[in-house]
């Protein structure tokens, strides 16, 4: 075994760059194989890195130093003997708080799960574990994936890694904030109205949010069971095809999982994009949107033009009303899923005088500011007298947004479109809730009709804050999504930037 004994940099999982049709393999696999590193070499520079950045950048709630060392060792000897589980074996990843671990701390978050430890591992953490994945902790989060800026966790904001005094964006700012801080190579997030997708840009990553169904749930605290979905954030394209190969299919502990194929998506990546149509819809271009994203925007699909692609205007009319719908769909399911911590069953109990005031100061003292928030405009949502005239209109609405994306889908194979409307905000910056929400606006569409989508990095603005493009699929054809996104990598250099961390 040659090489380093000591990588100077945790090196990336993502394929390196080859001329088409040549067989594609992640490169740390490749590195693995070769044993130009070890998967303990990589788990101890990842540690190291955290170790000495992480006070800064607060991408981690929890370090699970002891556990990754023990699957590094054994993922090492698995390319010892010629046997390595495929491409995520050694890889090191960060799993998003939302996620049950079995025997780590799990918070979400939030102080009411401050010490809660799952006794069962979420269907994603068994099948990375199962591939030979090594984790590398927990990532921070907004309390209960409330949030556009990691600013509502109950313990720490995390910072952009590309400038500190900037949000990761969220809820799955800590996964973002470790991808792109070099902290870990892959990382699981989730994304309800934009998760994954708006923190993604935000950090210079790839971040893909599945179809509605793709993926297990079991496992996941729940926000909004109609939206939620688990998906991977990475520093290229092939990593988060090759993670969302491993956790993505059915599965009996989740009845909303869907049984339909799972395709092998690092394989497809190579495919010619040539004739593939593109959709552009005029409503994500509306007055509002920061120039240097659209920009960068309009400039990405002259690229994807250029490789063969051809872009259609579309129109996608009741992409203005996604975001009063989605902060009325998701309160409204997250006030009946939150009604479990009740300080009964699990999480904190403030003791009190009966059951009623038991849970009461439970509750008044385990959540924050937002969720108290979520849960009243969802409670009132649903009461009595105001059901139809909110939750039941908005469940109308929706329709009407799958509607619009059922016709373009008719024409176009993908819609593409900006991710987020501006780069990272300041710390600080929308204490107004309103201006919070509204960063949603471009990702929640795709939210309410299930639909697949990507952000792939698509240039920086002058200040050097990174811009992401979105790509909207078609129900279930995540390849697509992968493939495209894919060509326009291979066609750029943006995911081979990396923030200076001081
Ligand atoms: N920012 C949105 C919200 O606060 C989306 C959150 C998410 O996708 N988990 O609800």
């Amino acid at each position: 075994m040659g090489g380093l004994s000591k990588p100077p940099k945790p090196p990336a999982l993502g394929a390196p760059r080859q001329s088409r049709g040549a067989p594609r393999r992640p490169a740390s696999f490749n590195g693995y194989r070769r044993g130009d590193f070890t998967p303990e070499d990589t788990a101890r520079a990842h540690l190291e890195r955290i170790e000495r950045l992480d006070a800064r950048v607060a991408a981690y709630l929890t370090v699970t130093a002891d556990h990754a060392r023990r699957a590094a060792r054994a993922s090492a000897e698995r390319y010892r003997s010629g046997r390595p589980l495929g491409p995520l074996d050694g890889v090191p990843v960060a799993l998003k708080d939302v996620l049950c671990t079995a025997g780590v701390t799990s918070t979400c978050g939030s102080r009411i799960l401050e010490r809660f430890v799952p006794p069962y591992d979420a269907t994603v953490v068994a099948r990375l574990h199962a591939a030979g994945a090594v984790m590398l902790g927990k990532a921070n989060m907004d309390e209960f994936a409330m949030g556009s800026s990691t600013e509502h966790s109950a313990f720490k904001p995390t910072r952009n890694p590309w400038d500190l005094a900037r949000v990761p964006g969220g809820s799955s700012g800590g996964s973002a904030a470790a991808v792109g801080g070099r902290l870990a190579t892959v990382a699981l997030g989730t994304d309800t109205g934009g998760s994954i997708r708006q923190p993604a840009a935000f950090c210079g990553v790839v971040g893909v949010k599945p179809t509605y169904g793709r993926v297990s749930r079991y496992g996941l605290i729940a926000f909004a069971s109609s939206l939620d979905q688990v998906g991977p954030l990475s520093r290229d394209v092939t990593d988060a095809a090759a993670t969302l190969s491993v956790i993505a299919g059915t599965d009996p502990l989740d009845a909303t999982s869907v049984d339909t194929a799972v395709g092998d998506y690092v394989a497809a990546l190579g495919d010619d994009v040539t004739g593939l149509t593109i959709g552009v819809p005029g409503e994500y271009f509306a007055a509002g949107i920061d120039p240097e994203v659209e920009r960068a925007v309009r400039d990405a699909i002259a690229v994807l033009e250029g490789l063969g692609v051809k872009a259609e205007r579309v129109s996608l009319p009741a992409t203005e009303y996604g975001i009063a719908v989605y902060y009325i769909i998701a309160p409204a399911e997250a006030s009946s899923n939150l009604a479990r911590y009740d300080g009964v069953k699990y999480g904190l109990r403030v003791p009190g005088k009966d059951l009623i005031e038991m849970s009461s100061q439970t509750r008044a003292a385990g959540f924050g500011a937002e969720v108290k928030r979520r849960v009243m405009l969802g409670t009132y949502s649903l009461s009595a007298g105001y059901h139809d005239a909110y939750y039941g209109r908005a469940q109308k609405v929706r329709t009407l947004v799958k509607r619009d994306f059922d016709s373009v889908f008719g024409r176009v194979d993908l819609i593409v479109a900006p991710t987020t409307p501006n780069v990272a905000f300041r710390h600080g910056e929308k204490a107004d809730p309103l201006a919070m929400y509204l960063n949603d606006v471009f990702t929640v569409p795709a939210s309410l009709a299930g639909l697949p989508a990507l952000s792939v990095p698509c240039g920086f603005t002058r200040a050097g804050l990174p811009i992401g493009l979105q790509l909207i699929g078609r129900a279930f054809d995540e390849s697509t999504l992968f493939r495209l996104a894919y060509a326009y990598e291979q066609a750029t250099d943006w995911h081979t930037r990396r923030p200076e961390l001081p």
